[in-house]
């Protein structure tokens, strides 16, 4: 039996048209698995996420995330966040070499910040955090194995940067690893204090872009006299806290008029309390009240002092509502934290927004004067558990409870 003449000359036009595509799979699933880097050679790193990045775009053709259940989705944005430090390791890597060779002086900008942000599109955030490490790792390349596994972040390295010395690199790295952000300010903040500045409080010139009327700038630290500059400022800064020195915070953030006033007010009232009325006495006064009034865990502590005194006498009919006595003591219990666990064990970590969930529900003969049939959830957890209860799809329940 023999094919036609057409018929051929098309299969092996198709097989053309197959071949190209098949090697590039090979090729990146052959770089994806054998081409793993070792310890210390940042050229593997490079290799190994060409070929992750091309193994990814195969499996992501054959799987979105809409299609994963729960624990393969947790497990892809596991490896996809690892692929994300080997290729920012890998920027690094080079961006050492182009400021060796000064390429952004010669392609024509004034420094490699400005090459950066012009020519790679990064924000000023990006290229300050990249510039700065890039510098860091000419002295101290081992910071490239830590942030490529993950031990140490951008945000770290870039603070930590002009802290390094010969001497106490080792210690300071290890220190700083696994650390959140705002832990490495403060490991900074007690390397090298800032000087303390007094209280301040100043009308911003120039209004904000789309809001009517002045801002005002609040800065609160132990008084000492070093002067705050009266720059104008075009856009209110973010509210921001800052460590300074060992045990000292600097908060600055933007307020209105009527916080204004309300400020004034309270040094007034508070003038036979706090004579000299610093603004962090007045907070400090402000909060204390604030939380004893609002805070659930000051409640639970109030109300259990005033339980021991008057024990809490049984309702005859009891209702869905849960009593005061049953919340104190759920919250004493769960420790004012979420009591959602996952299989293997781990906890919620979420204090606020909690809220009181029948383990049976009362629709279903739960009691609400039983604390063994309460717990605290996050809103989260509890709409978890609602959906699972009450039937609502939602994943594939790997994670409910
Ligand atoms: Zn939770």
């Amino acid at each position: 039996m023999s094919l036609p003449r057409g018929r051929v000359r098309l299969m092996f036009l198709r097989l053309c048209c197959l071949a190209p595509r098949m090697m590039i799979l090979s090729i990146g699933l052959l770089q994806g698995f054998y081409h793993l880097p070792k310890p210390g050679n940042h050229f593997g790193a490079r290799s190994y996420t060409k070929g992750r990045l091309m193994c990814w775009r195969v499996s992501m053709d054959n799987s979105g995330p809409d299609k994963l259940g729960d624990i393969e989705l947790a497990l892809r944005l596991k490896r996809l966040a690892a692929d994300e430090r080997f290729a920012l390791t890998d920027v690094i890597f080079h961006l050492m070499e182009f400021d060796r060779r000064r390429l952004y002086s010669a392609m024509g900008y004034p420094s490699l910040f400005s090459y950066c942000v012009q020519s790679l599109r990064l924000s000023e955030n990006e290229a300050y955090k990249r510039v700065q490490t890039a510098r860091v790792c000419h002295r101290y390349p081992d910071i490239l194995n830590r942030l490529r596994s993950g031990e140490l972040h951008l945000a770290a390295t870039a603070l930590l940067a002009p802290h390094l010395t010969d001497e106490n690199h080792q210690a300071l790295l290890a220190q700083a690893s696994g650390k959140t952000k705002r832990e490495v300010e403060a490991l900074v903040a007690a390397l090298a204090p800032k000087p303390a500045r007094r209280d301040c409080v100043r009308r911003l010139s120039a209004p904000a872009a789309g809001r009517a009327g002045d801002f005002l700038v609040a800065e609160s630290c132990a008084a000492s006299g070093a002067d705050v500059p009266a720059t104008s400022v075009s856009m209110p800064p973010a509210p921001r806290v800052e460590p300074v020195s060992p045990g000292r915070v600097r908060f600055s953030f933007t307020g209105d008029e009527e916080l204004l006033r309300h400020l004034e007010r309270a040094r007034e009232v508070l003038k036979r309390k706090y004579p000299v009325g610093r603004l962090e006495e007045l907070f400090a006064e402000a909060l204390r009240w604030l939380l004893d009034k609002m805070d659930p865990r000051c409640q639970a502590r109030r109300n259990l002092r005033l339980r021991r005194q008057t024990p809490p006498v049984q309702a005859l009919v009891e209702t869905r509502r849960i009593p005061q006595w049953v919340k104190d003591a759920v919250w004493a219990r769960d420790e004012g934290r979420c009591s959602f666990r996952t299989p293997d064990g781990a906890r919620c970590a979420q204090r606020c927004g909690l809220e009181f969930d029948h383990v049976v529900p009362w629709a279903l003969g739960g009691r609400s004067h039983d604390p063994k049939n309460i717990r605290l959830l996050c809103r989260e957890h509890n709409q978890i558990s609602w959906r699972r209860r009450f039937g609502a799809s939602s994943g594939t329940g790997d994670f409910s409870p």
